[in-house]
């Protein structure tokens, strides 16, 4: 299965590597770098450098693996989440409900978007932590740091709860938000997105697929805020107890040099590679208008290499998941979001 990377990201029938290919070729026009940000110079100096390795100390030292896995197995033990059913509000309203617990208040962003049955709601729950105190000059803006994990579940597998995709990536944004609630970056403030409607209900296309991602990045864009946002880490798939992380090619080559960097740190180095070719996910519309982009993903999901056999299926249970592996995902995008230049 490993020769056949299409059959591996096959979804409702279509490549996603070809979904990728085009949604990139139909975006290509409408993409421009943003102007340089004007707003908070990032910390810089041996003094602060001292002070950013000390904060990132203490943010790692407050990660739980426990306290993930479990949230990660409520939030699966909750069912599926097809967007804009009773089960996905009370899936939001969890995930409220966790975020102000982590000390990052968040709130629900619904919308109506085109999809292939017609017009459909979804439902984006953004948390917010601000700067660090004091470290904003007067008048300026502060820089942005985006993370984001999907909460909807994949329609049509009787049986799919999605322990692995996408509970994981939602419980260690929740680790995120505690962890750096209380560790705040300096002259950047942070939103964590779990973000609805990232799976396809037929095929990949501009009307189906990333419903939640394509929103924020284009409310962002309307705003002007996409000028101020240093970097954009997607977490999926990071659950595995068997965690390898694929790094799609389709992201932002600093970030994946940082990302190979942490990975170095945590002593993992050797578990982490590029994929072979691009990723459609919910970092695309993003890395389409320029925002430096990273997707912390493991396309490696089943009962032996290459075969994928949990990945969009009933066996995507809690018990394919590690309260270690889901640590080691939030200790390598604390270590990037610490490390960006
Ligand atoms: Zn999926």
């Amino acid at each position: 299965m490993n020769s056949d990377k299409t059959t591996i990201l096959s979804s409702g029938g279509v490549p996603r590597l070809l979904a990728a290919a085009l949604l990139a070729t139909l975006c290509a026009c409408a993409c421009r770098r943003p102007a340089p940000p004007a707003s908070a110079p990032a910390a810089s100096g041996t003094a602060s450098a001292i002070a950013a390795a000390k904060t990132l100390a203490a943010a790692l030292d407050t990660v739980s693996g426990d306290r993930t896995l479990a949230n990660a197995t409520a939030f699966t033990d909750l069912g599926p989440k097809l967007p804009g059913t009773p089960e996905s509000a009370a899936a939001a309203d969890w995930l409220l409900a966790r975020f102000a617990e982590a000390g990052a208040p968040a709130e629900a962003v619904p919308f109506t978007d085109p999809a292939p049955a017609g017009p459909q709601s979804f439902r984006n729950v953004v948390a917010t932590i601000p700067p660090a105190p004091g470290t904003v000059p007067d008048g300026a803006l502060p820089n942005l740091l985006l993370f984001a994990a999907h909460y909807d579940t994949k329609s049509g597998i009787p049986g799919f709860l999605g322990a692995n995709d996408s509970a994981s990536g939602v419980a260690v944004l929740l680790e995120l938000a505690r962890a750096l609630a209380v560790h705040p970056l300096p002259g950047t403030e942070i939103r964590l997105a779990c973000l609805d409607g990232e799976e396809c209900a037929v095929q990949y296309g501009p009307r189906d697929g990333l419903h939640g991602s394509r929103r924020w990045a284009a409310d962002l864009e309307a705003s002007g805020d996409l000028r101020r946002i240093r970097a954009f880490i997607l977490l999926d798939m990071v659950g595995d107890a068997d965690f390898t992380p694929t790094l799609p090619r389709n992201c932002a080559p600093a970030l994946l040099h940082l990302a190979f960097e942490a990975a170095r740190a945590e002593g993992v180095r050797n578990r982490v590679s590029l994929f072979p070719g691009p990723v459609l996910d919910d970092h695309v519309p993003f890395h389409d208008r320029g925002v430096p982009a990273l997707d912390l993903i493991d396309f490696q999901y089943g009962s032996a290499p290459g075969l994928n056999d949990y990945w969009h299926t009933p066996a995507d249970t809690p018990d394919k998941l590690s309260a270690a592996s889901l640590a080691l995902a939030a200790r390598l995008a604390l270590r990037v979001a610490f490390s960006l230049p």
